[in-house]
């Protein structure tokens, strides 16, 4: 989401005839947008502006805005610590960065921003154009969440629960294919609780898949609680719908995560498992899991670790529990540092075994690539498969925005490589 927030960035400062730059050097204007989600966000900050007050040491300093959650968590603390910062500038609140920049060329002065304006923001970027012209574009469909899962940050830096309007995302998705791309990923912190007028998300997915020249569309990140028959029946329904699902578990303990407030029981996670898999066999899944979670016992993880070679995950996000300041979790007693490294190794020993099987059991197969770019050199391109998986080919065709069968021919642990099958009419798509 911070990707797709950065472009929009860029998109309102240009209105004031800022524009982006390689050369860090030659900025008269730093925006360093955040992420809080992981531990020590807020050190990464201080060290990013060191980097810059020295490349600026004897030059006239750029106008420096710290944006995104880490302004939104610890902005204030932010502004009292580092006097090299000049404004911080919450999530929903980056819609007024323009007026934010001119009050500071014009006064000087230090700006904290970070009022919940998300309705505002979405009516005021809805008037200016989405100019990213990458074939695999983010879009953000739905912002904040009110599930208040015990050791997340999002409901107290994203906010509530919003959706923006199906017609204002429609146009902007029509607005990226137009620029040229052919594959839009929607963007949510809980994307499947989605609901705009009585429109959900497999609603939004039936319109969408009508876009003519969007040939891919995929979304996350889901919540389990929201997985209702209609989305389960796009899958089935919807062949732009890719057959990736990225549904996050975190464990697989009931208690643990009735620990967590997740609202679900592990069965209930199995069951759409199972239905998806039933109706539609070819999907594969990946997730994301904390490991060590407060309390964990041996036996609570060995359910994460058995529900993981269970569902065979393709992909996996594992991390030992952090504690993220003023969540209910961070009160609560960790577990031993020692063993949570030690469970932290068995799980992902576990799930590399899995993803290797799975990777070499593609070689020698056929996959579908939507190409992105050409990657080192003019005739070598990356595109991703149907499952997001990285492909690189040899070409002369200038593959960028096409659609290939490719053979695979060997992988390594991230990247499939393989060479594009000819066939007799391959599809064309406008520039
Ligand atoms: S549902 Fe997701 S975004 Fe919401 S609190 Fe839980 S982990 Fe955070």
């Amino acid at each position: 989401m911070n990707e797709y927030d950065s472009n929009r960035i860029l998109d309102l400062t240009k209105k004031i005839n800022y524009t982006s730059t390689k050369n860090i050097e030659e900025a008269e204007c730093y925006v360093l947008n955040t992420c809080h989600i992981r531990e020590k966000a807020t050190d990464k900050v201080y060290h990013d502006i060191g980097r810059v007050k020295k490349e600026f040491r004897c030059k006239k300093k750029p106008i420096v805005l710290i944006t995104g959650c880490v302004a939104q968590a610890e902005g204030e603390i932010l502004l009292k610590k580092e006097k090299y910062i000049d404004a911080v500038v919450g999530p929903q609140s980056y819609h007024e960065i323009n007026k934010i920049i001119l009050d500071i060329e014009n006064k000087q002065t230090k700006i904290n921003s970070t009022e919940f304006e998300v309705i505002e923001k979405f009516d005021r970027l809805n008037l200016i154009r989405n100019s990213n012209s990458k074939i695999s574009s983010f879009l953000t469909i739905q912002e904040g969440c009110d599930k208040f899962c015990k050791f997340c940050v999002v409901p107290y830096t994203r906010g509530p629960e919003y959706s923006r309007s199906s017609s204002e995302i429609i146009s902007e998705a029509k607005q990226l294919v137009e620029n040229g791309s052919r594959e839009i990923i929607l963007l949510g912190q809980n994307v499947n609780a989605y609901n705009s007028k009585n429109q959900r998300l497999s609603d939004l997915l039936y319109s969408l898949s009508k876009i003519k020249d969007l040939e891919r569309i995929r979304y996350t990140t889901s919540h389990p609680k929201d997985f209702t028959n209609d989305l389960i029946q796009v899958h089935v329904e919807c062949n732009k719908l890719m057959p990736l699902l990225h549904l996050p578990v975190q464990s697989g303990s009931t208690k643990i995560l009735q620990n967590m407030n997740r609202n679900h029981t592990i069965e209930e996670y199995l069951e759409i498992i199972e239905k998806l898999k039933k109706k539609k066999p070819s999907i594969k899944f990946s997730s994301d899991f904390i490991i060590a979670y407060p309390d964990e016992t041996i036996d609570d993880f060995e359910k994460t670790l058995s529900l993981m070679k269970q569902v065979e995950f393709i992909n996996s996000y594992s991390f030992i529990f952090s504690a993220r300041p003023g969540t209910p979790a961070a009160n609560l007693e960790k577990i031993d540092e020692k063993i949570a490294k030690e469970r932290l190794v068995i799980f992902q020993k576990a799930a590399n075994e899995i993803k290797e099987k799975y990777r070499k059991e593609l070689v020698n197969s056929t996959a579908s690539v939507l190409f992105e770019n050409n990657t080192r050199g003019p005739d070598k391109y990356f595109g991703r498969d149907e499952y997001f998986n990285s492909v690189i080919v040899h070409s002369n065709e200038d593959l960028t925005g096409k659609i290939r069968k490719v053979k695979i021919d060997k992988c390594n642990q991230n990247t499939l490589f393989g060479e594009v099958i000819l066939e007799d009419k391959p599809k064309e798509y406008a520039a």
